[in-house]
């Protein structure tokens, strides 16, 4: 009999934060646990999403049970409507009431509905996967309804925390279930695999209880209107405020799709139960005095095309910014997303608005994460033989080992992964074993897979521009009866009328001496690109993209 042995694969949110996705693999019974997306970085032009490389999850799908999700972030459940679609059948989905909720909103902007086999699970209770069992605990998060997942197996069980904190006083949802943490515990863990991504702060992470305090004592010093953004999932928030307004006599409209869709999937859940008349239209705010409206505007990270955004240009089509106006921004910028918060910031500024933010006022957002000492406190709750820290850059993978000696857990007991090791555990032992195939796929629309070499070919776009050269040729001869003429856009040099002319002049020096009667297209396309090139990069110091246009006449 083959050894029995957990198989855990990183897809994704190791060495970074997002696109977490992670296989756990007994015998034949496989589960998927998340499947994030992360947000494209900037030299990626045009690319809208990453997500993971999910090969290794079709090439195993005979053995792929279901789909668990913890949470309702992004990060954890974006790709699901690719992972579906990429396979084409339907695979059951496990989660919480809420993340099924908004996970199903995803799926039919996708159109994958049909794939789709939603499962509400309720804690507790005990789903049987083949040979695995699995149990979802609630943990507080940013998100209401957010499980750790335990997955049992003949040979012992493993703990995936998820995004958590220990947040005794969440506002919406329940908090960590501390006493089922530890029964679990006692019964004994071979591995938990724990966030991580907080492990340089110190202490613990203030409670959603803070923030509370301190919208209130905002929202009732704000002059004239309040316009409050924050994550678009943060359905904690959207409670949080909607109920402070209320008791502060001020109407909440809400501006914007994606915040707008959450409010409802969680109203519709019985997440979000706002007091009869909280909730008003845009339309319904025009007639109240300034000091009693409330709008909660999607935005917080800046979105160019967000409501908050729109406001800040002066471009969104209902609301204006006035002097008087206060602008909360209850939300910290997403690592890469630092830029365009800033800008909004500033441009709200200058529209007379006044507006706080975490620089400015202190707990005006808290953290959904756990700091050290809540980390230290999951370790000894639960008291695995072994951890493997995820949801993290390789440095808080690195600090979080350091942290788990603290416990008692030695350094070779921590194992540290890269995205595709795959990562065995008995209960003897976990170590790196292989490797499956992995990275990462870029989005960009509806297109799946753009490569490297398209945003290398974007890259020169953008810094560099374009150099069209167009030229027509005889067939018969060979001989250029046309052009070349060269056509610019986005490419700036001094003189460039005359460096253009030059190098028209080189092209056609280059191509009379070379063509002798027969005109081979792909040979006249390479030399133009090859004399132009070359030509434009000596007298420039730029390398625009050079497109070759031969018209055979
Ligand atoms: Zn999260
Ligand atoms: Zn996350």
């Amino acid at each position: 009999m083959a050894r029995q042995a957990f198989q855990v694969v990183p897809l994704g949110g190791v060495g970074e934060v997002g696109k977490n996705s992670t296989v756990i693999r007994y015998g034949g019974d496989m589960l998927l646990v998340d499947a994030g997306v992360m947000f494209p970085a900037e030299e990626m032009y045009g690319v809208d999403l990453v997500i993971p490389d999910f090969t290794y999850v079709r090439q195993n799908m005979g053995s792929l049970r279901a789909i668990l999700l913890t949470h309702a972030h992004e990060d954890h459940i974006g790709a699901v409507p690719y992972v579906l679609h990429s396979m084409g059948r339907k695979v059951p989905i496990y989660g919480s009431a809420l993340t099924l909720g908004i996970l199903n909103a995803k799926l039919k902007e996708f159109g994958v509905t049909k794939l789709a086999d939603l499962r509400p699970v309720d804690s507790g209770q005990v789903y049987r996967f083949g040979k695995l069992e699995v149990e979802f605990v609630p943990v507080s998060h940013s998100v209401p309804d957010s499980r750790s997942i335990v997955i049992s197996s003949p040979m012992g069980t493993i703990i995936m925390t998820g995004d958590f904190k220990f947040d005794q006083t969440p506002v919406a949802g329940a908090p960590t279930d501390i006493g089922r943490l530890r029964e679990i515990g006692e019964r004994g863990v071979l591995a938990l695999l724990s966030d991580c991504v907080r492990v340089e702060r110190p202490g613990r992470t203030p409670s959603e209880q803070v923030v509370s305090e301190t919208l209130e004592r905002v929202i009732r010093e704000a002059p004239g209107r309040v316009i409050l953004t924050t994550f678009a999932s943060n359905i904690t928030r959207f409670e949080q405020v909607i109920r402070i307004a209320n008791t502060l006599g001020r109407k909440v409209a809400v501006i914007g799709k994606s915040v707008a869709d959450n409010v409802k999937v969680a109203q519709e859940l019985g997440y979000l139960r706002p007091p009869a008349g909280a909730i008003v239209s845009t339309r319904e705010t025009r007639g109240l005095p300034l000091n009693q409206v409330l709008l909660l505007a999607a935005g917080s990270q800046g979105e160019p095309t967000s409501a908050l955004a729109r406001m800040a240009v002066g471009d969104h089509p209902q609301i204006k910014i006035v002097r008087g106006d206060t602008v909360v921004v209850s939300a910290t910028p997403v690592p890469g997303n630092e830029e365009t918060v800033t800008k909004t910031i500033d441009n709200l500024f200058r529209r007379g608005a006044v507006v706080l933010y975490r620089d400015t006022v202190s707990n005006v957002h808290v953290s959904g994460h756990a700091s050290r000492d809540e980390l230290k406190e999951m370790i000894l709750l639960v008291r695995p033989k072994f951890c493997i820290p995820l949801h993290g850059e390789y440095r808080h993978m690195v600090l979080y080992q350091a942290l788990a000696s603290e416990t008692g857990i030695p350094p070779e007991r921590v194992v540290l992964s890269e995205i595709g090791d795959v990562v065995e555990v008995t209960a003897e032992l976990a170590r790196k074993k292989g490797r499956v195939p992995s990275g990462s796929v870029l989005v960009d629309g509806l297109t799946l897979g753009v490569t490297q070499a398209l945003l290398r070919e974007r890259g020169r776009l953008a810094e560099d521009g374009v150099l069209v050269a167009a030229l027509a040729v005889d067939r018969e001869t060979g001989r250029i009866v046309g052009g070349p003429d060269l056509l610019s856009r986005g490419f700036v040099c001094p003189n460039e009328a005359d460096i253009l002319k030059r190098g028209r002049a080189q092209i056609l020096r280059a191509l009379t001496r070379q063509l002798r009667g027969e005109a081979e297209y792909g040979f006249i396309v390479a030399k133009v690109k090859e004399v132009l090139s070359k030509f434009i990069y000596e007298q420039t110091r730029q390398q625009p993209l050079i497109l070759p246009v031969v018209t055979e006449v």
